[in-house]
C-alpha cells in the first residue's frame, strides 16, 4: 500500500513510499483493528517533522510514516475486539504507552520516561497511509454522524486536555467558577479550546495577530467570541479591558507570548500551555511583575501534551453538543482538502504557505 513518509534527520525528505499492507494479526492477543483511512489532518508538527526540527524513525526503519491526525473505517477486528465491527468510524489516539507508572495506569500522556512513542510523530509510523492496524485500546468510535468532522477529533482532544487540566487543579478553590477567558492564537487549536470554552458558557476572548475580518476571526464571532487583532491590542490591555481572566489557553507557542499570559492572568488564574516552539530563544520578561503577580494572586500554570483516550471520548462528546450549538461550525475548520496521498507536495505547500488555511487535510480514501 502507498504511505507518505519522510527521512527523519533530513530536510524536505517528504515523499511516498511502498509498505506492506498491515493485518489485524499483527497486534497480539487476538486485539487488533484493521482500518482503512479515509482522511488525515496535518499541523504544525508534521511542517517540524518535515524540516528535519522534530521527529523519529522506528527502530529498524530509516523512514518514519507521517499523520497523527487520523480518521477511518474499521475493516476488520480480531476476536478479542469488542465496542468496535466493521464499517465503525474511528480515530487513533496518538501516543503508546511506555513503561512509567502514568503509563500503565492508562494515562501515557503524562508518562516521565525520557522516551516517548507517538505514531507518526516519534518512532512509530503514522496514519498517513491507505490502511492501519493498533490495539483496540486506542482507538475511538466516532458517531457516523460525526463522519464529516472526525478528522478533527485528535486536534479536540489536545483542546480538551488542557483545559480539563485547568479545571482539575482549580478545584483547589472550591468554588471556582470562571467566567471570562482569553485564548492566545486563532489556528486550529485556539479555536476549539474556544469552542469548548464557549460550550461551557464562558466569555472569550480570543486574540491573534491577524487583522479581522479573517475566516477564522469569523468562525469566532459565530460562536460568540470577542476577537481581537494584536497589532491593536496588546494582551494586558485586553486583560484590563475584557478581565480578568479566570483561564487562559496559550496556543500560539510563542515563549514571549506565554510570559505575557503569565502577567495578563487574574487573580485565582489558571494558565495552560499548549503551543511549544522548536528554537531555542531567549526573551526577556518583565520577572518581577510576573512573580509577585503570581504569588500574591495564587495562580497556577501548567503544560499540557498530548492526551489520552478520555479525552477523545471527551471530544466526541463536545463535538455533538458544538452540531447542536453551533451547527456547520466545525465543518467550516475544514478549509483545505487534498486529494489522495499522491499529492503530499501539495499538501505541505498548503501546510507551510497558505495564510488562509486553518485545517489542511488529505482525502485518503473513499468510502467503500
Ligand atoms: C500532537 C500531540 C503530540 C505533540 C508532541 C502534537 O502535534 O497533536 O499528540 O503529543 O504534537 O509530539
Ligand atoms: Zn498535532
Amino acid at each position: 500500500m502507498k504511505a507518505v513518509a519522510v527521512f527523519p534527520g533530513k530536510p524536505n525528505s517528504l515523499h511516498l513510499t511502498e509498505v506492506p499492507v498491515p493485518a489485524v494479526d499483527d497486534v497480539p492477543q487476538g486485539r487488533g483493528v484493521l482500518v482503512r483511512v479515509l482522511r488525515v489532518g496535518v499541523d504544525g508538527t508534521d511542517k517540524e517533522i518535515n524540516a528535519a526540527e522534530y521527529g523519529a524513525a522506528p527502530d529498524g526503519h530509516d523512514f518514519l510514516i507521517i499523520g497523527h491526525e487520523s480518521f477511518g473505517k474499521v475493516v476488520g477486528v480480531g476476536p478479542q475486539v469488542s465496542g468496535l465491527q466493521p464499517d465503525d468510524y474511528v480515530v487513533a489516539t496518538v501516543r503508546r504507552p511506555g513503561s512509567s507508572p502514568y503509563d500503565r495506569i492508562g494515562t501515557s500522556d503524562m508518562t516521565t520516561d525520557r522516551v516517548y512513542y507517538e505514531r507518526g510523530i516519534n518512532l512509530l509510523h503514522g496514519y498517513l497511509s491507505e490502511y492501519y492496524v493498533d490495539d483496540s485500546q486506542f482507538i475511538v468510535k466516532v458517531p457516523s454522524g460525526m463522519r464529516k468532522i472526525g478528522v478533527l477529533l485528535e486536534p479536540m482532544s489536545i483542546a480538551e486536555k488542557g483545559l480539563f487540566q485547568a479545571y482539575e487543579i482549580q478545584r483547589r478553590l472550591k468554588i471556582w467558577k470562571p467566567e471570562r477567558a482569553a485564548v492566545l492564537g486563532a489556528g486550529t487549536l485556539g479555536l476549539l479550546a474556544t469552542l469548548i470554552l464557549r460550550l461551557r458558557g464562558l466569555e472569550v476572548t480570543t486574540l491573534a495577530r491577524s487583522e479581522p475580518p479573517t475566516p477564522n476571526s469569523e468562525l469566532l464571532r459565530a460562536i460568540g467570541a470577542r476577537y481581537l487583532s494584536t497589532r491593536h491590542v496588546s494582551l494586558s490591555e485586553a486583560a484590563s479591558e475584557h478581565g480578568p481572566f479566570d483561564l487562559i489557553f496559550e496556543a500560539t507557542g510563542v515563549s514571549s507570548i506565554a510570559f505575557e499570559g503569565m502577567l495578563a492572568l487574574g487573580a485565582n488564574g489558571a494558565l495552560v500551555l499548549t503551543g511549544i516552539s522548536g528554537g531555542d530563544k531567549t526573551i526577556e520578561i518583565a520577572g518581577d511583575r510576573t512573580l509577585l503577580g503570581f504569588v500574591l494572586g495564587n495562580k497556577v500554570a501548567v503544560g499540557s501534551v498530548n492526551a489520552n483516550r478520555s479525552y477523545f471520548e471527551m471530544g466526541v462528546q463536545d463535538m455533538a453538543l458544538a452540531d447542536q450549538s453551533y451547527p456547520g461550525w466545525l465543518e467550516r475548520l475544514l478549509t483545505h482538502p487534498v486529494q489522495g496521498l499522491e499529492s503530499y507536495a501539495e499538501m505541505m505547500r498548503l501546510l507551510t504557505e497558505e495564510k488562509k488555511a486553518i485545517k489542511v487535510f488529505v482525502e485518503v480514501g473513499e468510502e467503500a
